[in-house]
């Protein structure tokens, strides 16, 4: 069965055609600046990329577009739509409603939609992504498949704040985590890479893109991870501050008059490693270049960058009483050797050894920890989109 991946935004769309007998991606894409003028990228496997200006008012356009260049007689990769046997969507929050990925029903709409609030940027989007694909694409079925959902096995001790009760009672004021998709697929896919049960392993997932998270994932459920109510707690990130102290932000307001709308915009747009290195970059590869060029600033956002995942690693490895194996994964885990030999140094004490030599070796699934470490560190590439191809199918087959 052919699967169409969609994660929509709110001014873009990202999409895949996954085979799922063979997982091989027959075409992907992206459409942006939805709702300003329109542009379709469309790259058919082992085919040229194409970039297309088309008019795209709404995302009902858009995904039209994809409908129409999937099937496209020269470039498509399918004859008609009847050859997509189902969609499945990222959300990107479930609240405490959706452990799970599920079958897109009107309850289900509404049950997204009254976790808006937890989300109002992605939420609102996914739902228009949602039901433009259902207007295109009727009794083709539909699947939910939630960034939270696999955080939810987390325990109370783990997702509630130190705030006021009657919060989390009236507003559903918890961590929630995301990237669970990610974090899931990874500790799965590290452990079956292994040969072994992740039903029997302790695992730190680090996930390090421009927005980075990591997990503590015990006997294949997730026990903690640093992203919280929202995706701004826990790591310091691209451009995001992730922990800092809540006294910070009425010091602020006062000093540079500004209000929530202005403080909030500051931590989640100009924070971060972009905030820290003075303006340079949210790019790891030009902060890289600018820290060997001499820059102290460049250099320190880089350090504390790699101090907070080691904090973290430190921390889940407590709440698990232990750690068996540690994953890199995203396009920083992925591609930075330098970042990851930088947060490993300070892991001896776990018994972590770097082999440096497999560590600058690219590619798949790669360990970079030598034999004799106790704790096997590995490069995991994530691939949230086949992951959500594989829920899909389990659901609608
Ligand atoms: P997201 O999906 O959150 O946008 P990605 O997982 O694609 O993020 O990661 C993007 C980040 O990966 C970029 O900000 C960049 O800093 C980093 N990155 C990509 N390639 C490299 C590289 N070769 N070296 C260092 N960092 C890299």
């Amino acid at each position: 069965m052919n699967i169409l991946v969609i994660n929509c935004g709110s001014s873009s769309l990202k999409f895949q055609l996954i085979n799922s007998d063979t997982e091989a991606v027959l075409a992907k894409g992206l459409c942006e600046r939805i709702g300003i003028d329109g542009r379709l990228t469309y790259q058919p496997a082992g085919g040229a990329k194409e970039v297309t200006d088309d008019a795209m008012p709404t995302h009902t356009e858009a995904i039209q577009l994809v409908i129409n260049a999937l099937t496209n007689e020269k470039t498509g990769v399918i004859k008609s739509l009847s050859e997509v046997g189902a969609v499945g969507h990222r959300v990107v929050h479930g609240g405490e409603k959706f452990a799970s990925s599920v079958v897109i029903t009107p309850e289900v709409k509404a049950a997204i939609e009254e976790c808006n609030d937890l989300a109002p940027l992605h939420n609102p989007a996914n739902l228009i992504g949602i039901e433009a694909c259902e207007k295109l694409m009727p009794g083709v079925p539909m699947v939910a498949v939630f960034d939270t959902a696999f955080h939810q096995t987390m325990p109370g001790k783990a997702y509630t704040y130190g705030l006021p009760y009657e919060y989390y009672e009236k507003y559903k004021v918890r961590r929630y985590g995301f990237h669970g998709t990610s974090h899931s697929y990874v500790s799965k896919r590290l452990a079956e890479f292994l040969g072994k049960d992740v039903k029997d392993m302790k695992i730190i997932v680090c996930h390090l893109g421009n927005g980075a998270s990591v997990s503590a994932v015990l006997n294949g459920e997730s026990v903690d991870t640093s992203m919280g109510l929202t995706p701004l707690e826990g790591l310091v990130m691209g451009t995001r501050s992730g922990d800092l102290d809540p006294a910070i932000l009425e010091f602020l307001a006062k000093k540079e008059n500004m209000d929530i709308a202005a403080l909030m915009n500051m931590l989640n747009k100009k924070s971060g490693v972009f905030g820290v290195s003075g303006g340079v970059s949210s790019d790891f590869r030009d902060l890289d270049e600018a820290a060997e060029a001499g820059n102290d600033k460049a250099q320190l956002a880089l350090d504390v960058f790699a101090y907070r995942v080691l904090k973290y690693i430190g921390a889940y490895a407590a709440a698990m009483n232990g750690v068996d194996a540690i994953a890199f994964t995203a396009g920083i885990g992925e591609n930075s050797a330098s970042m990851r030999s930088r947060i490993c140094e300070n892991l001896g004490y776990l018994g972590v050894t770097i082999d440096e030599a497999a560590n600058a070796k690219r590619g798949e699934d790669n360990i970079i920890s030598t034999p004799d470490s106790k704790v096997t560190v590995a490069v995991i590439p994530t691939n949230e989109e086949l992951a959500i191809a594989r829920e899909t199918l389990a659901l609608v087959k």
